[in-house]
């Protein structure tokens, strides 16, 4: 398969079985733990579920990195398993790394609750002010870890100059592209090393499976996956299979996402119960100039505050019919979180205060519902 081809005949056709598993317009589930094996083969050459190597894990593996246009990908059995295994291959006891402040709950308990015992130093940074983080090099960092799009106020850190920082300082660059997809941004083409995901999300988009992938250079890859085959987070073919098909609408879906989310934000922002928006696509987001130099698309993301949290916050909630209140994002069905009270909720309040992630606001995953819908069931939710 062609890198030349476009991203949508990519998603569909790059990395599938060629000629077809007997004829079979999917790849079949290869539901087999282990595989026929000659006598002289090598552990690393054993066909077994574990090791991320039956028919499923190689097509998905293929389409990811072609996706991502890097020269290798390898999925995992969630976000947090590519995450971890990412990071402890990139890492080792003694050695320093520097992450972006608010990065995902689960990847800041890895580092701040297992690093300390593992020997790994660590530190956080403003990513969006690249001026403060020569202060917090050390002799031994070896990596600097951000996210393409904040969660939740949706900030974009200066990834152009973390590029820049990392080449200067001979540092790892590790991006979490979860919160915009391929579609919108690929990292490797800006020159970032390694690019993760949660494939929970947008890349699977149908909330009905976890899985996670990294996309690197070949030698790379193949550290983080020697890992991962021992640390055993590996996705199981069934999973892979899923990943797969949702991975042939992802252009489809995301385009319309971005689409709907940028309508809705551009309502939200006029809206007389609303105090502020947060969505990189409008003029009154502070790095909108950067979002729109670097992306094609602005994401399915928004945040927004409501201006009297005390009456509005619950109500809202329990009007909402289309929209589910749930955590997690990137599907077809529109969730909506308050994450004073879910995904930051152990913050203290004077730490609420500090990032502004406070009781008025609210998390919106933009579906794929009629956009008119979503808006007319906002309004009436917030009237
Ligand atoms: C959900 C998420 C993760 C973790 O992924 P899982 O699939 O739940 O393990 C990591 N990073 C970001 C940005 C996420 O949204």
């Amino acid at each position: 398969m062609s890198k030349s081809n476009g991203f949508d005949t990519n998603s569909i056709h790059a990395g599938e079985p060629k000629p077809r598993i007997k004829g079979a317009i999917t790849l079949p589930i290869f539901q087999s733990a282990t595989y026929d094996h000659d006598e002289d083969l090598k552990y690393d050459d054993i066909k077994y579920m574990r090791l991320s190597n039956t028919p499923n894990h190689e097509a998905l593996n293929k389409k990811l990195a072609i996706l991502e246009n890097g020269e290798e990908g390898f999925v995992g059995a969630s976000g947090m398993a590519s995450i971890s295994a990412t990071l402890i291959s990139c890492l080792e006891k003694g050695d320093h790394v520097l992450l972006q402040n608010g990065i995902y709950g689960g990847t800041y308990g890895l580092v701040t609750q297992h690093f300390p015992a593992m020997g790994i130093d660590f530190d956080f940074i403003d990513a969006t002010n690249k001026n403060q983080w020569s202060s917090k090099l050390k002799p031994k960092t070896k990596a600097i870890y951000v996210e393409t799009i904040s969660n939740p106020l949706l900030e974009i850190p200066d990834l152009r100059a973390v590029v820049e920082f990392a080449k200067a300082n001979r540092l790892m660059s590790i991006i979490d592209n979860t919160f915009a997809s391929p579609v919108n941004f690929r990292p490797i083409e800006v020159g970032f090393d390694l690019v993760v995901h949660s494939a929970t999300k947008y890349l699977n988009g149908h909330s009905d499976i976890v899985a996670g992938v990294v996309v690197g250079r070949k030698s790379q890859i193949q550290k983080i996956a020697k890992k991962q085959k021992y640390f055993g987070g590996s996705l199981d073919a069934h999973a892979c299979f899923l990943l797969q098909r949702g991975l042939k609408t992802l252009g489809v879906r995301m385009r319309y996402q971005n689409e709907s989310a940028l309508k809705i934000a551009q309502h939200l922002e006029k809206h007389s119960e609303i105090s502020k928006v947060h969505y990189p696509g409008l003029k009154s987001h502070a790095q909108h100039s950067r979002a729109q130099e670097l992306f094609s698309g602005f994401g399915g993301m928004i945040s927004f505050r409501v201006k009297d949290p005390s009456q509005k916050a619950q109500s809202l909630l329990k009007k909402l019919e289309l929209i589910a209140h749930a955590p997690s994002l990137g599907g077809v069905e529109s969730l909506i979180t308050r994450p004073a009270h879910s995904s930051h909720g152990n913050l203290s309040k004077e730490d609420k205060e500090k990032t502004g992630i406070t009781d008025d606001l609210f998390r919106l995953s933009v579906g794929l519902e009629t956009t008119s819908d979503l808006v007319a069931e906002l309004d009436s939710a917030l009237s």
